[in-house]
């Protein structure tokens, strides 16, 4: 799939980058396998291929799926929205996803992943 939107990509990108962060770091002793999607080219997507473990991929499947098919533009924070379409069991994942590595890349000083935060 192409990705003319540039907004969409920007926030794919994120997810995949944040997600590959968290399963690294709390999910080291967890088999990994090279993630893939149907409807993205998640090594494009993310500018190289992610190792995820078999929950994470799950939660990679539905994060990229919700966000694609938002419908609201421009979208809206997460926690600002009055939709919520995450499944709630992903929601709170997501969320702990995104504190996690948010700030694990702030103290690695990756600040371009701060113009932008999704949660
Ligand atoms: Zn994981």
């Amino acid at each position: 799939m192409l990705l003319h939107d540039d907004h969409l990509e920007r926030d794919l990108r994120l997810l995949a980058k944040f997600l590959d962060i968290y399963c690294a770091d709390k999910h080291a002793g967890v088999e990994k396998h090279v993630a893939t999607l149907k409807m993205h080219d998640v090594e494009a997507v993310a500018g190289r291929s992610l190792s995820l473990c078999p929950s994470c991929h799950a939660l990679l499947a539905h994060a990229f799926t919700k966000r694609t098919n938002c419908p609201l533009e421009p979208k809206p924070a997460c926690k600002r929205c009055s939709e919520h379409c995450y499944h709630p069991k992903y929601r709170e994942r997501i969320r702990e996803v995104m504190k996690y590595s948010g700030r694990t890349a702030l103290l690695r000083g990756r600040l371009d992943y701060f113009f932008h935060l999704l949660f």
